[in-house]
């Protein structure tokens, strides 16, 4: 009910095409309820001998009708067709590019713990889901519906016992083959599926593990696994194409039965004086035109509740809450200084038992350099992810340039933040392209520059294809060392007063590593810096340190004062790394 609910809104968001493919599809119908009963009449004329003019004329008027119909109807249900092609397809963008921009605006967290690839499956499934439900629904059941409530008025119109018969038996027919669909074959199919998957699953595990399989001579026993796992599919299969048979047998005899109680039914008012052999003829073909319409109901019903199905999968995705969302009125921010003030803030995950910061404030002045350090978990990228507003406080505020980041827009308040990952993602697009990111309007000089100041232009410039060089599904084809320089020019392009550094744990080769520092200090130069650091050699020349522990900030000094510090943390940990 959800679903329709939400399939029915996006089609009203498109009246004109929607208009368009229910009219036609009705204009349709009708004619094709039509057709029976011109043939009727016209069976009723010629049972009279042609001498009469009038019977003739009357003849020749129901084969005009009769090829009235037939043409209309070809033509309304053409252009049906191009009305549903124009709705679906809109109705498919728009998902696309509703969900797409939902999806992106999910929590850093969201993302952490979804597969990208499911989501993508899910949004793509969601979308081919509306195309088969708009075909069923608007071209097969509605047609459907309105061909049995038109036929079951007119014959109830000539007969009302008949139309009642016409009612009943359709509906139990309808039901039955819900039924036998739902209850019988979907059942069966779903196994069938099942089995299906494990065949994937066993043969890529065994093939993609195939040099263990090799090294102890266990080729045999896979080929038993495999076998046994074949054997479930077969069964499975089998019995999902023996039920399909069973149903359509089952449904086809109804039709049957269906079509010879309407035929007795009118053979027994012919017999009573009631109907001549044009409203013979005329039951006869309506039969036919009704079992014609209803042959794949119940093959339709389950198309819906697939389709339902998979809609619900995107529909929950749409419904995914936005953990941070934007203001509704954003102030602009504008951040010239890099003045950073966290004041009283206090923050717990989603998901834990207690709260990680507990009332903290710090305040980081324009132009400092700040490390933070601590023991994994103590909190120091979180520190840095409140700073983007990548989760928001539960209390407190946070400023930059004295503008609380709660009353800007996130994508505002980012854009002025560099970010130096601790593991860089690129795009599988050109150099040029993943360098200039951040201010996609910069020149080809501006980004050569920034790679030189990054370390990173002799390596590009030796590649073949230089700036132009695509690398890679997520930069796999550079090395960390390159894929961090490349951040880092990115980080120079975007010239934000804001730096945030995350260090990369990945120890590099130490050539790597003299040329990414080098770039680094380089990138500090006249900003505001945040490192997360994990080597204190790191943080060694830096202004300040904030040493954090289960999310306190316990010492807060430059190194030189906090080596001095007897007992202190930071004195642990770095007798600790010196050893
Ligand atoms: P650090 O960067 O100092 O290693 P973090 O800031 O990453 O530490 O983590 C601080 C604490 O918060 C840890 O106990 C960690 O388990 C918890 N934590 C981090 N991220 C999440 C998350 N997305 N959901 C729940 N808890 C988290």
């Amino acid at each position: 009910m959800d679903v329709l609910g939400f399939v029915i809104r996006l089609w009203l968001a498109f009246p004109r095409p929607l208009g368009v493919t229910v009219g036609m599809v009705l204009l349709a119908t009708l004619a094709d309820v039509l057709m029976p009963l011109a043939a009727g009449r016209l069976v009723s004329d010629v049972a009279e001998p042609a001498v009469q003019s009038a019977r003739l004329h009357h003849a020749l008027w129901m084969v005009a009708a009769l090829a009235g119909c037939g043409f209309g109807s070809v033509l309304a249900k053409r252009y049906a067709y191009l009305g549903i092609t124009r709705l679906t397809t809109r109705v498919m963008q728009k998902i696309g590019t509703e969900s797409f921009a939902h999806v992106q605006r999910l929590s850093t967290d969201w993302h952490a713990n979804t597969f990208a690839g499911s989501t993508v499956r899910r949004l793509t499934r969601g979308m081919w889901a509306v195309d088969m439900l708009d075909d069923t629904l608007l071209l097969m059941l509605l047609p459907e519906f309105c061909l049995l409530v038109l036929t079951t008025l007119v014959l109830g119109w000539h007969w009302p016992a008949m139309g009642v018969m016409l009612g009943v038996l359709s509906a139990l027919f309808v039901a039955l083959s819900c039924m036998l669909t739902l209850r019988y074959v979907a059942p069966s199919a779903q196994a069938a599926n099942a089995g299906d998957s494990k065949v994937g699953a066993a043969l890529a595990d065994a093939i993609t593990c195939n040099a263990v399989v090799k090294a102890f001579g266990a080729e045999t026993r896979e080929e038993e696994r495999l076998t046994h796992t074949l054997d479930q599919w077969r069964t499975a299969t089998a019995r999902m194409w023996i039920r399909g048979t069973d149903s359509a047998n089952i449904q086809a005899a109804a039709v049957v039965v269906m079509r010879l109680s309407l035929a007795a039914a009118a053979v027994w008012l012919w017999c009573k004086g009631q109907a001549g052999p044009g409203d013979v003829a005329y039951v006869l073909t309506m039969t036919f035109l009704v079992q014609g319409y209803l042959r794949e109901i119940g093959q339709q019903v389950s198309v819906v509740q697939r389709s339902v199905n998979e809609m619900e999968e995107l529909l929950l995705l749409w419904r995914t809450p936005l953990t941070v969302a934007d203001p509704a009125q954003p102030v602009s921010l504008h951040v010239a200084h890099g003045d950073i003030e966290f004041k009283h803030v206090t923050f717990q995950y989603p998901g834990q038992k207690t709260a990680l910061f507990t009332d903290l404030s710090v305040r980081i002045a324009p132009g400092s350099r700040v490390g933070l350090v601590g023991p994994s978990g103590s909190g120091k990228s979180t520190f840095t992810k409140l700073l983007l507003r990548l989760y928001a406080q539960n209390s407190g505020h946070i400023l930059i340039d004295g503008v609380d980041t709660a009353s800007v827009r996130q994508s505002d308040l980012r854009r002025q933040i560099a970010l130096v990952p601790q593991e860089p993602i690129l795009f599988h697009r050109s150099l040029a392209e993943n360098i200039a990111y951040g201010r996609p309007d910069a020149t080809a000089e501006q980004i050569a520059q920034a790679a030189r100041l990054a370390n990173a232009a002799d390596f590009i410039e030796r590649l073949p294809d230089g700036y132009a060089t695509l690398v890679g599904e997520r930069g796999v084809k550079l090395s960390g060392g390159e894929r961090q320089r490349v951040a880092i020019a990115r980080a120079f392009l975007a010239d934000a007063r804001i730096l945030v550094l995350d260090e990369a744990t990945a120890s590099l080769d130490s050539e790597s590593e003299a040329l990414v520092q080098e770039a680094m200090e380089r990138l500090m130069q006249g900003r505001t810096v945040l490192i997360v650091a994990h080597r204190l050699a790191t943080v060694v020349g830096l202004d300040r340190i904030l040493v954090f522990e289960h999310g306190r900030i316990v010492e807060d000094a430059p190194h030189a004062e906090l080596v001095q510090h007897e007992g202190g943390l930071y004195q642990r940990l770095y007798a600790l790394q010196s050893l």
